[in-house]
């Protein structure tokens, strides 16, 4: 007789990697009303239901369709540590055996969930400790909207995820398409919604893409300036030698014409004798004299084989009353969670580099780390 091969072993599709479009065409390809894609978010994102065969506006045999082949997937907590000032870091475990980590930082009336958007950085920015790690790859549409679900959950009545900030680790616009799609069912009615002001977004200067964000998904944006020089700017964020200041501005002044009394944040972290002085000060106010913009200055956070010093806070205070006095509302950010690593730029979880960087680091030595 014959042996009939066994037909492989089909995946899953997992539908937390859709948005309301994606999971609409999904559905017309089965061919579903599109309408189905708004009963799912709710029975997922609001009523937090995995089990298809619960959903019960769905048809019996499109809940036996959805079991069979369909899965709710997100990474998994794997480590959980809670600091002394409320903050909670997660470490979540991939498919893949990465780890990425995901910060929420309670505060008076909100709660704000810090989310990763790759394993590791590609890019090098010098006082940052994920780009130490190196890179290994894009996290999915599910992989980022995950770190809001499996947060929540945890949670529970605890607090609500009321703010999400792209900050965690990875630069956002360069896994633009999975980042988009997460923040769309971050803002989605049917899913998270929160308001676009509670959705930020924090790119390092990807020009291109900050164009391509503001023609497609109007959340709010926050750029990791640094340096008010091409100079200096190409040496702490190196992406500048490709997208220079002057371009990078014109993106800004291009994003914030999207509605009236709109801004931009800029964040500028404080590293002592590098880009703290009063001049540094009056440079940036020129610099921003035409954008609509906010300053948030954040206290350099320290990791192993840094040498960066954080200014001082008489100097912190010196550039931010400066900036203030000059029109700028500036504001200086608040370092929490620092007693388990969760702070800014502290972010590292556990990535198998593939861009070597991690290894190229080590052989050159640890001095020339930053
Ligand atoms: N790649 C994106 C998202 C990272 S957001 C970006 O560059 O914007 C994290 C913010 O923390 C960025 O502004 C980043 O420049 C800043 N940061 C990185 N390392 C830091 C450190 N050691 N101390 C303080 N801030 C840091």
């Amino acid at each position: 007789m014959n042996s009939v091969p066994e037909p492989a072993k089909l995946k899953k599709t997992n539908l937390l990697d859709f948005d309301r479009k994606g999971l609409a065409a999904f559905f017309v390809d089965l061919g579903e009303k599109p309408f189905r894609a708004t009963q799912l978010l709710k029975w997922i994102y609001q009523e937090g239901l995995t089990d298809f065969d619960l959903m019960t506006n769905l048809s019996k045999p499109l809940r036996n369709f959805l079991t069979e082949n369909c899965c709710l997937e997100t990474p998994e907590i794997v480590v959980e540590q809670h600091a002394s000032d409320g903050v909670y870091k997660w470490a979540l475990q991939t498919h893949c055996g990465n780890r990425v980590e995901t910060v929420f930082i309670p505060e008076e009336g909100r709660g704000t969930l810090c989310v990763s958007s790759q394993i590791g950085c590609a890019l090098a920015c010098t006082f940052c400790s994920t780009a130490q790690q190196g890179f290994n790859r894009n996290l999915s549409t599910s992989e980022i909207i995950g770190q809001v679900y499996v947060a929540q959950n945890r949670l529970g009545k605890e607090a609500r995820v009321t703010n999400v900030v792209m900050m965690g680790m990875g630069e956002p616009l360069l896994n633009f398409d999975n980042v988009v799609a997460a923040m769309n069912l971050m803002m989605d009615d049917f899913a998270y919604g929160l308001s676009k002001r509670r959705v930020t977004v924090s790119t390092s200067g990807v020009v291109p893409a900050m164009y391509r964000l503001t023609e497609v998904c109007d959340v709010s944006l926050a750029v990791s300036l640094h340096a008010v020089t091409d100079e200096l700017r190409d040496e702490l964020v190196p992406i500048n030698k490709k997208y220079p200041l002057k371009e990078l501005m014109e993106a800004c002044r291009a994003n914030a014409k999207l509605a009236p009394r709109r801004t931009v944040t800029f964040e500028y972290v404080m590293l002592d004798g590098v880009n703290d002085s009063l001049e540094d000060a009056h440079g940036l106010v020129d610099l921003l004299s035409t954008v609509p913009a906010k300053i948030n200055l954040i206290p350099f956070n320290p990791f192993p084989l840094s040498s960066y010093r954080c200014s001082s806070n008489n100097r912190i205070h010196q550039f931010k009353t400066l900036l203030n006095d000059a029109g700028i509302v500036t504001t200086v950010r608040k370092t929490r969670g620092e007693d388990i690593d969760a702070a800014c730029g502290q972010l590292v979880g556990q990535v198998k580099d593939k861009s070597r960087r991690h290894l190229k680091l080590k052989l050159a030595g640890a001095e020339s780390v930053v």
